[in-house]
């Protein structure tokens, strides 16, 4: 089988190409022509020796995800849900806003964790994704928006790993993924703009602190350990105490000085006053024993297998306040892409058939945001 290069990070890349008897310097000029250019045709990277050329046309390729379907939302977010065989899909969402345009990345086809809001978790685990996997989606999105777009620069700013799966329970493949989307020859993204969201693998949490600490989210969603052994599972076996005592581990490493909490409003579930003071009691506890935090509170996209139901509006204003009143920084994330499915822990929706004009207005609006950015 041909080796697939959007598998290696720029020092395996130059591993494998010393084994072919090529420099260290070639290895930089292939990694720069797959990633920051795009080209995954050897005879259109002009720099390299042609002998070099015919060594890649003999062993290698830049292999993409076959793409199953792409949905434009109104609001110019795009999602895009891939091949990965064995009828296994995994999605990708670009999610445009005025100073940043994120890709939101998945790391496993399905999900082993199991949290009771996620309708990925409920789909159960198929496999993890290789580097190769988790890289063909920032790597198709990029290059193919910027031909759309009539772009010749960079265009995803920030990546989330907060699509399918949970990334630290497929360790191996995400770091290299994360170093190559980091590398200033590849696609040269800040620390503080590409984020790993754990539902809470503590011991690989500790792991990413020393390998390559990037910007870390909690899924947190319950303050107490009951109710969150009942919402994310993982909770018994790594309670909140020692969640929390990993986060308080990261922070030296972690490239902004607050860990971001997620936290998903279930109404009646998790979203009362009881709660917000019970999460102000934890994350607010003085000393040793407090965690700097910024708090997202998501709405959730309820899907009928749940059985749970979003929470009211002012339910969800009542407990943000409670919890700013207590001086905890906290935001309610707006919804992005409701019509395509493409909402946080919707990954796993029904096609939807969109307008072209719809498309169309959208794609017009990202593209003066990108070049207002620039
Ligand atoms: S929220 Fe994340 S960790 Fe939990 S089941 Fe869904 S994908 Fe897995």
């Amino acid at each position: 089988m041909m080796v697939n290069l959007l598998d290696f990070d720029l020092p395996g890349l130059i591993g494998w190409c010393e084994g072919l008897g090529e420099k260290k310097f070639r290895a930089t000029q292939l990694f720069r022509w797959v990633h920051q250019r795009g080209v995954r045709d050897f005879d259109q990277m002009t720099d390299l020796a042609r002998d070099f050329r015919a060594k890649l046309h003999q062993l290698a390729e830049i292999r993409e995800l076959p793409v199953l379907q792409r949905q434009d939302s109104s609001d110019g977010t795009i999602k895009w849900l891939f091949d990965v065989g064995d009828g296994n899909a995994i999605e990708s969402v670009f999610i445009p806003e005025d100073d940043r345009a994120t890709l939101c990345v998945s790391s496993q086809a399905g999900c082993a964790v199991g949290c009771r809001f996620c309708s990925t978790g409920h789909q159960g685990f198929s496999r993890n994704l290789t580097t190769a996997e988790i890289l063909a989606q920032l790597w198709f999105v990029e290059h193919t928006l910027r031909r759309e777009f009539g772009l010749q620069q960079r265009i995803i700013s920030n990546v989330v790993m907060m699509g399918m799966g949970e990334p630290l329970q497929n360790y191996a493949a995400l770091v290299p993924a994360l170093r190559t989307m980091l590398d200033d020859h590849a696609y040269g993204l800040s620390r503080r703009r590409v984020t790993v969201s754990t539902s809470g693998v503590v011991p690989m949490m500790d792991r990413l602190a020393q390998d390559c600490p990037v910007a870390l989210a909690v899924s947190l969603h319950a303050p107490l350990d009951d109710l969150r052994d009942a919402l994310v599972p993982i909770n018994r076996k790594y309670p909140i105490a020692e969640l929390l005592d990993a986060c308080r581990r990261y922070l030296p490493a972690a490239p902004r000085d607050f860990i971001t909490f997620e936290y998903c409003m279930l109404d009646g579930v998790n979203d009362q006053p009881e709660h917000a003071q019970a999460l102000i009691n934890l994350l607010q506890l003085r000393g040793s024993a407090g965690v700097p935090c910024k708090l997202n509170l998501i709405p959730f996209n309820p899907f009928p297998a749940s059985g749970l139901k979003r929470s009211p509006t002012e339910a969800v204003q009542t407990f943000a306040r409670l919890l700013m009143k207590a001086g905890i920084v906290t935001t309610v994330r707006k919804t992005r892409g409701d019509d395509i499915d493409a909402a946080c822990g919707q990954l796993a929706g029904d096609v939807l058939d969109r307008t072209d004009v719809q498309r169309r207005v959208a794609r017009q609006r990202t593209i003066e945001i990108i070049r207002a950015q620039a």
